[in-house]
């Protein structure tokens, strides 16, 4: 069994095409920018690697692409169609109406219409990534994996905001949490890991990368996630603010006379790693101008620290205790100076870091010391393959 899963981004569409029977990905690639003139389509599967350098104005000729070169009759991997058995969408919102993936019926897609408003950059590529595989591959199921989903267990406590309750119940603001198909499958793993039931572990995942965010988890479910609204919102990210007084973007409007777009801007794209060190959104580069002296890209990486630590500290609490913290993806699973940082000085309350195993690379593994009462782990994401784990949960 062939499951393709498709993410489509604005200007992107990423794919892989994996074999369920041995959960092995048998193609993957990246068409980027879709919608101009000279588009790039970068394929991989084995050792075969090439990239084709043509012109994608719409999803529709991307996912068209793709398809093209994964049943080439020279060198595809696959025959034809019939050999995809079924299709996994990423989708970034599906507000409050979906708590698991779906399969993908007109009801879902007005649904998924209906939350555009609420993720204006990533719910419409979603969407035409799903009608044109529904006009490419009309016969071929299709399932719809939300990011916000695996969060919406949280209770009311930790997604309302003390807003009027008007903005919630007329106009839906509330905490919904992103991330949650990584969130999902390091959580999983790691009960795995710890060999126990999901049901019996309380797990606080990392999901450390340009994009930041924490989760609580507590017998399998989100309890209490860092973004919110949108996924602004919480920890400290590449170019991203995390949270901010909000007081403060009222200053920049009435005070310093910038359009809310102006403002969005700032926060969202020139703001964190970047607009504190003044260099680079990438903590590599970050962390070698610190290495070189450089004193604003040391305080961009204590404030990154710092913040992931406030978040940790705080679901500690909230879950009276955890039995393991996880790191992944790309910092949480490469830079082990950040997590060091992270956790540092907290064996007191029972999270004793290995320095040793934590210096190490490798795959899923604990990086805490044998008798430590929490244990830490690192384990990569794998979002694809639990979208395609769901596609086949669904299908059969
Ligand atoms: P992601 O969004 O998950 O792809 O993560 C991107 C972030 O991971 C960037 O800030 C990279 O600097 C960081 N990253 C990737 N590899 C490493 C590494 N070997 N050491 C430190 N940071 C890394």
């Amino acid at each position: 069994m062939n499951i393709l899963v498709l993410n489509a981004g604005s200007s992107s569409l990423k794919y892989q095409l994996i074999n369920m029977e041995t959960e092995q990905v048998v193609a993957k690639g990246l068409c980027e920018r879709v919608g101009a003139s000279e588009s790039v389509h970068i394929y991989e599967a084995g050792s075969d690697e090439r990239e084709f350098v043509l012109e994608l104005h719409d999803h529709y000729a991307a996912v068209k692409a793709v398809l093209e070169t994964l049943t080439n009759p020279d060198d595809g991997v696959i025959k034809n169609l019939a050999d995809i058995t079924a299709i996994g969408h990423r989708v970034v919102h599906g507000g409050d109406f979906f708590a698991e993936s779906v399969i993908i019926t007109k009801e879902v897609i007005d649904r998924i219409k209906e939350c555009v408003p609420l993720a204006p950059l990533h719910n419409p590529p979603a969407l035409s990534g799903i009608r044109s595989c529904l006009e490419l591959m009309p016969n071929t199921q299709q399932v719809a994996v939300f990011d916000t989903a695996f969060h919406q267990t949280m209770p009311p406590k930790a997604y309302r905001y003390p807003l009027p309750t008007e903005y919630y119940e007329k106009h839906r603001i509330r905490r919904y949490g992103f991330h949650g198909t990584s969130h999902r499958y390091v959580s999983e793993r790691a009960a795995v890991m710890l060999n126990k039931p999901a049901e019996d572990v309380k797990v606080i995942t990392c999901h450390l990368g340009n994009g930041c965010s924490l989760t609580a988890v507590k017998g399998g479910h989100s309890v209490d996630t860092s973004m919110g609204y949108t996924p602004l919102d919480g920890l400290m990210m590449g170019t991203r603010s995390g949270s901010i007084d909000p007081a403060i973007l009222l200053y920049l409007i009435d005070y310093l006379d910038m359009n809310p777009r102006e403002v969005n801007h700032i926060i969202n794209k020139e703001s964190g790693l970047l607009g504190v060190s003044g260099l680079s959104n990438d903590l590599r580069d970050v962390g070698n101008a610190a290495d070189a002296g450089d004193e604003r890209a040391r305080l961009a990486l204590e404030l990154y620290a710092y913040s992931a630590r406030r978040f940790l500290g705080s679901y500690f609490f909230a879950l009276q205790g955890a039995d393991a913290i996880v790191f992944t993806a790309g910092v949480g699973e490469n830079a082990q100076k950040m997590r060091e940082m992270i956790l540092e000085g907290l064996e007191d309350l029972g999270i004793c870091l290995d320095l040793e195993r934590n210096s190490k690379r490798g795959g899923e593994r604990f990086i805490s010391t044998d008798d430590s009462p929490v244990k830490v782990m690192v384990i990569p994401t794998n979002e694809e393959l639990m979208i395609a784990k769901d596609v086949k949960a669904l299908i059969s």
